[in-house]
């Protein structure tokens, strides 16, 4: 039986890997700073500790064949565009990347996935809305326009200068803007689709939302499912990478937030406000991974945020009543 180690498991895709490798038959030990904040964990091993202390890291990676290194300092716009936290999100995720390699190689670890993000993709290639150029041979010269992007262009290039120096095998995904239940819907460091569907689910039908920008501004959207087969057709393939995992049914943050409205069966006016916006126009370009896998996501947008609306509205509704945040705790 594979010996997995997910670090990050109190996260959004980590708490999901973890189910999904439970299911493959894996035996797994999830590490986190927290516990998942919406799920009970799936983990043979659950162990709190902070990843960025090395004596942690030493004890975590022992007996382990393989990692899936999932934990950042993280979040939507709303928590990397504001410029607030970028020396804590590089400084954490950076040695979280080089405690991982570093004791992860000493342990005697084969493989390691890393989680890497569209936001290495250089400003410049994505200025136009409806023509967004992120191929992954695209990435140099180097141009995010965010730390966050630039930590994980440095990490990426940290592990594979593992793989070239200690013969360990290296898998790398750029992930484009994932989503799904069980994911952060509040509190600052949610994404687009998790912030619009609590915005809808809160609103009432003929009211009002607030939207960031003109909501001109282009992106595509991942369910997490598609995700994770991503990653592990991409962990059995020879592939190394990078490689991008991510939808290419690009679409406004407008239309995002329309179809939203469409599955809560709400009319709700959108109202631009200034806010954090990050890059014109993103779309994951998909060409290589059909090459490389022989296999590409397709489920429709709208068909991961119905059930991602679903979870959200029933939060909200939690959420705003005392009487059931007891009931759902409890249980
Ligand atoms: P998440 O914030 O839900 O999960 C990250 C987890 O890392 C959190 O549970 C957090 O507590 C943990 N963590 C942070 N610092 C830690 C530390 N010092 N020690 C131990 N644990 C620590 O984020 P996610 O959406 O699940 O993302 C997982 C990975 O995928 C991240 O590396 C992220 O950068 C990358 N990614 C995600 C997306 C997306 O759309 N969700 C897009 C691109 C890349």
């Amino acid at each position: 039986m594979k010996r997995i180690l997910v670090n990050g498991a109190g996260g959004f895709i980590g708490g999901h890997l973890v189910k999904r490798l439970k299911a493959e038959g894996c035996w797994v030990r999830g590490v986190d700073i927290k516990h998942h904040e919406f799920a009970v964990s799936h983990a043979d091993e659950f162990i709190i500790g902070d990843l960025r202390d090395q004596r942690i890291m030493a004890d975590v990676m022992k007996g382990i064949d393989e990692v899936y290194q999932l934990a950042a300092d993280m979040g939507g716009a709303g928590f990397v565009f504001t410029g607030e936290h970028d020396a804590d999100i590089m400084y954490n995720s950076a040695t979280i990347n080089l405690n991982t390699l570093h004791f992860g190689v000493k342990a005697g670890v084969q493989k390691f996935f890393y989680s890497s993000s569209a936001c290495i993709y250089p400003e410049y290639n994505q200025t136009d809305p409806l023509n967004p150029e992120c191929s992954e041979d695209s990435a140099y010269p180097a141009a995010p326009d965010s730390e966050y992007g630039w930590e994980k262009l440095f990490s990426e290039r940290l592990y594979l200068t593992y793989m070239r120096n200690y013969k360990v095998r290296v898998r790398i995904a750029r992930f484009h803007n994932i989503f799904g239940p069980e994911g952060t819907w509040t509190g600052g460091r949610e994404k687009a689709p998790a912030a619009l569907c609590r915005k809808v689910a809160s609103a009432e039908d003929g009211g009002e939302i607030e939207i960031w920008g003109d909501g001109r501004q282009t992106r595509s959207f991942l369910y997490i499912d598609e995700c994770l087969e991503g990653v592990r057709r991409l962990m059995e393939s020879d592939f190394t990478g990078p490689v991008n995992i991510g939808s290419d049914e690009m679409v406004t943050i407008n239309q995002l937030a329309q179809m939203i409205m469409r599955i809560a069966g709400k009319a709700i006016a959108i109202k631009p406000v200034p806010g954090p916006l990050g890059v014109r126009g993103r779309n994951s370009d998909n060409r290589l991974i059909a090459e490389e896998l022989g296999w590409k996501p397709s489920c429709p947008l709208y068909e991961g945020l119905e059930k991602t609306y679903q979870w959200i509205q029933e939060q909200v509704a939690i959420s705003q009543s005392p009487q059931l945040t007891t009931v759902s705790l409890v249980a």
